[in-house]
C-alpha cells in the first residue's frame, strides 16, 4: 500500500459489529467477562481500548513499522521512551531541541541520575566522541526547532548500530509524508500528534511506533504501568486528522514555499531559515531523507529589533499569534518572548535565536492572504 493510501487504510478494519466504516468511539473504562478472564481482548482501558487501537495501528502503517502506541501528549511518549533507561545512564541528544523536551531531560530525569549531552549533530562527523560506555540512547529531532537545522537520520543511525545504542527521532515536524526515520534506521519514532498528525488544533496527543517486538513489549508495559494514555475520543480525532495528513502535507510545503521565497525576496528580511532553501547548511541532506520541506518556515528581520519584531507579529491577520504549529491555520510566533523566554539571551542567541526571530507555522489558507498579510504587517 502507498502512503496516500495508508493515511486512510492503513492498519483500518471495518466495525465487526455494524459494519461501521469509521471506528466507533468505545467510550468505555472497562469490558464485560463472561467468566474470569472470558473477553473479547479488552479488560480495561488503560491497559486497551477499541479506538485507540485503530489510531496506534494507524499510526504504525504510517510510518512504516510494526507497533504504534498512543500516549496522552508527546512528552508523556518521550517519557515512556526515557523509563527504558537506568540511573547512571546517558543520552547523547540534539542541541537545537524542543523547549518541552529539554526542561523532561534536565529537570526532571537528571534528578533520577540519567546524564544527558548535547551536540550539535549537523555535521555527524565527529559524534562518537561523545559516546561513553553508559551511553544506551541518541536523541535527534530534525528538522529542528526554530532553527530548521537537518541531522542526516541514515549517518546517525549507522553510528547508533555500530556502538550498539537506541535511535529515537522526534518526527513532529516532518510528518511521516516528508520523512520516515524507521526506514531510514532509527529504532523509534515519536511524534507530538498534538501538530501536523492530529492537524486541527484541538487535541494533545503523543505516538510511538518501533519495530522491533521485544522494544514495543516494553514500551507497551510501561505505557500501561505508567498510565499517561490518551482517551477514546482524542484517538477517534488523532486518527480522523491522520486521514487527510498527505494533501494537508502537500499543501503546507507548497505555501511554506512560496512564503519562503517570498520572505527571502523582502527588503526588510535578513535571512530565511527553511531547508528547501539552496543556501540552507544542510539542503543536501534535507534534499536526500526528505520528500519535500515542509510548512515551517523561521526569519530574522533586518536590525534584529525586539519592538519591531512583536509590532510585526501583532500586525497579523490572516497569521495568528499562537504557540504550536502543524494545524490547518496559519501561526506566527516569537521564539525569544515567548517559547524561548525562559533561556538567558546570550544562550538563546548562540544557537541562532535572536530577539527579531519569527517563527511560522505556514497553514493551508490562500497562499495570496498569507503573503499579503505578511508583507502588511513587514511594511
Ligand atoms: C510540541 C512538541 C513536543 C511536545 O509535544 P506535546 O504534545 O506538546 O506534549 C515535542 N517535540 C516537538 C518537536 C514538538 O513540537
Amino acid at each position: 500500500m502507498k502512503f496516500n493510501t495508508k493515511t486512510i487504510h492503513g492498519g483500518q478494519e471495518y466495525d465487526k459489529a455494524y459494519g461501521a466504516v469509521m471506528p466507533p468511539i468505545y467510550q468505555t473504562s472497562t469490558y464485560a467477562q463472561t467468566t474470569p478472564g472470558g473477553h473479547k481482548g479488552y479488560e480495561y482501558s488503560r491497559t486497551h481500548n477499541p479506538t485507540r487501537t485503530a489510531l496506534e495501528n494507524s499510526l504504525a502503517s504510517i510510518e512504516n513499522g510494526k507497533y504504534g502506541l498512543a500516549f496522552g501528549s508527546g512528552l508523556a511518549a518521550i517519557d515512556a521512551i526515557l523509563k527504558l533507561l537506568k540511573p547512571g545512564d546517558e543520552v547523547l541528544s540534539t542541541n537545537d531541541l524542543y523547549g518541552g523536551t529539554y526542561r523532561l531531560f534536565t529537570k526532571v530525569y537528571e534528578d533520577f541520575g540519567i546524564k544527558f549531552r548535547f551536540v550539535g549533530m549537523e555535521n555527524a562527523d565527529n559524534l562518537e566522541e561523545h559516546i561513553s560506555s553508559a551511553t544506551k540512547l541518541i536523541w535527534v529531532e530534525t528538522p529542528t526547532n526554530p532553527m530548521m537545522n537537518i541531522v542526516d537520520i541514515e549517518k546517525v543511525s549507522a553510528i547508533a548500530k555500530k556502538n550498539d545504542l537506541l535511535l529515537a527521532v522526534d518526527n513532529t515536524f516532518a510528518t511521516p509524508y516528508l520523512q520516515q526515520p524507521l526506514d531510514l534506521g532509527a529504532d523509534i519514532v515519536m511524534h507530538s500528534a498534538t501538530k501536523y498528525l492530529g492537524g486541527h488544533s484541538d487535541v494533545v496527543m503523543g505516538a510511538l511506533v518501533v519495530n522491533d517486538r521485544e522494544l514495543a513489549d516494553k514500551l507497551y508495559f510501561i505505557q500501561n504501568a505508567s498510565g499517561a494514555i490518551c482517551g477514546p475520543m482524542d484517538s477517534f480525532l488523532v486518527l480522523r486528522g491522520i486521514k487527510t495528513l498527505h494533501i494537508r502535507m502537500q499543501r503546507h510545503c507548497e505555501n511554506g514555499r512560496k512564503v519562503a521565497l517570498f520572505l527571502t525576496e523582502h527588503p526588510r528580511v535578513e535571512k530565511v531559515y527553511w531547508p528547501g532553501l539552496e543556501d540552507h547548511p544542510n539542503h543536501d541532506i534535507a534534499k536526500k531523507q526528505m520528500r519535500d520541506f515542509g510548512g515551517m518556515v523561521s526569519f530574522v528581520t533586518r536590525g534584529n529589533d525586539f519592538d519591531k519584531a512583536i509590532r510585526m507579529v501583532e500586525n497579523l491577520k490572516v497569521f495568528t499569534l499562537a504557540e504550536s504549529l502543524g494545524g490547518v491555520e496559519s501561526l506566527a510566533g516569537h521564539p525569544a518572548s515567548m517559547t524561548h523566554a525562559s533561556i538567558p539571551k546570550e544562550e538563546r542567541e548562540r544557537s541562532g535565536v535572536v530577539d527579531s526571530l519569527i517563527r511560522l507555522s505556514v497553514g493551508i489558507e490562500d497562499i495570496e492572504d498569507l503573503i499579503e498579510d505578511l508583507r502588511r504587517a513587514l511594511d
